[in-house]
């Protein structure tokens, strides 16, 4: 069911709640990257040509409750400051979420002003979803929009739990976005449609395996991930990345209808003799990875096939890096993809925090036609899981 826009709504002059995700990465008190607050920009830019009343919640990192060295480290302060550089215009911050402070912070806005909320999660009632807290939160305004996909997959206070107070709740321009894309991705791509998964373990990437077989037209897997599905059909993998307890469900998923004719692994790689940046390597030109070395990148006949895939295709969809790109020696197979990507015409789809940083690596990001900015979100919208966040916001 579609969900309620901001298009859809009328908020002039009114209060609008609006959940965003501005859980930024901080170093000495210092944001050290802005992304997440410059995501938001439309939306907020949009409420305020609209005159609207402007209160926003995020959480910032994960503070545990009553601690004062994180009350002071993970207050919202600082972005309320980096907000405001942005914007052109004086943003207000609260020192609470709640309250006869908070509500008077309120009562004195006016149309088109900003109020930043403190760090919900100072709070132990948000990631409960407490209801009289939710209840709290919701009699500030009179719309709520949620605008924080990165935490969609979460049923808390300010994102679920307020939605029951509030007659109407609608996705920001930035949730649109990604409901948009995931969806179509998910739902009608143009073909070939193609998914590319990499990362770490094959654990955390089941169920999406299990969903996009069946609905792309090529699964292309990278990383270390792929050497548990190349132990499981049998291929020495050397001192590779396995996880040995994965590998019966790797067996199975192998098994299964359709995997054969859509997934394609690894047929060379790049192998270190350790885990280490400086490690010895060397290019291994055939599929079984030799005993004392490690497959810590896709090789280049792998690239070339990847490559040829994603040049035909249409619809590429891509979560996790095809090898440690952290190591200049093993980013190569990554930075290739990226490149690839970027360079052909296909709507390209991709998320994960290593595969956003490593697009940012090639200097591609603007070439994409999407960027996720929820990892775990995104993998399940793409598992096709309903994400409470969302689910909880007014049907059109
Ligand atoms: P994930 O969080 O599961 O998406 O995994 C991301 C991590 O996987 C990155 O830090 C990569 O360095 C790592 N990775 C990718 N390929 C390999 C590989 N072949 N061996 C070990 N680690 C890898």
């Amino acid at each position: 069911m579609a969900k309620l826009e901001l298009a859809d709504i009328d908020i002039t002059g009114k209060r609008v709640l609006v959940r965003v995700d501005f859980n930024v990465p901080l170093k000495d008190g210092k944001i050290t990257d802005e992304t997440r607050i410059t995501a938001a920009l439309p939306t907020l830019l949009d409420l305020i040509h609209r005159n609207a009343k402007i209160i926003l919640v995020t959480h910032l990192g994960r503070p545990t409750v009553g601690s004062s060295t994180d009350r002071e480290e993970l207050s919202t302060a600082p972005i309320a400051i980096a907000l405001s550089q942005k914007l052109g215009k004086r943003i207000t911050h609260v020192q609470d979420c709640i309250g006869e402070d908070v509500q008077s912070a309120v009562e004195s806005l006016e149309g088109g002003e900003i109020l930043l909320l403190e760090n919900v999660r100072f709070y132990a009632e948000e990631t409960d979803n407490d209801s009289e807290f939710a209840k709290q939160l919701a009699s500030l305004a009179d719309v709520y929009v949620n605008d924080a996909f990165g935490t969609a997959h979460r049923a808390h206070a300010s994102t679920e739990g307020v939605t029951h107070y509030l007659t109407t709740c609608a996705t920001g321009l930035l949730m649109a976005r990604e409901i948009h894309y995931l969806s179509m991705s998910l739902e009608n791509p143009e073909r070939p449609y193609i998914a590319i998964l990499g990362g770490a373990k094959i654990s955390d990437k089941i169920t999406l395996i299990e969903n996009l077989l069946g609905k792309v037209d090529n699964l292309l897997i990278g990383g270390g991930m792929a050497y548990t599905f190349l132990a499981a059909i049998g291929v020495s993998i050397g001192n590779s990345l396995v996880e040995k307890e994965k590998l019966d469900v790797a067996a199975s998923l192998i098994k299964k209808k359709g995997f054969a004719d859509t997934v394609l692994l690894p047929v060379d790689h790049i192998a270190g003799q350790t885990f280490d940046p400086e490690t010895e390597s060397q290019i291994v030109n055939e599929v079984a990875v030799p005993d004392g070395w490690q497959g810590l990148d896709i090789g280049p006949k792998t690239v070339a096939v990847f490559s040829e895939r994603i040049a035909s295709a249409k619809t590429v969809v891509w979560n996790g890096p095809l090898g440690v790109y952290e190591f200049k020696k093993f980013a190569q197979g990554t930075i290739s993809v990226a490149k690839k990507i970027a360079a052909s015409d296909t709507v390209s789809i991709i998320g994960g925090g290593d595969c956003v940083a490593a697009i940012q690596q090639a200097g591609v990001a603007d070439r994409i036609t999407h960027v996720s900015t929820g990892g775990g979100a995104s993998l399940e919208f793409l598992e096709g899981k309903p994400l409470p966040g969302i689910t909880a916001l007014t049907d059109k």
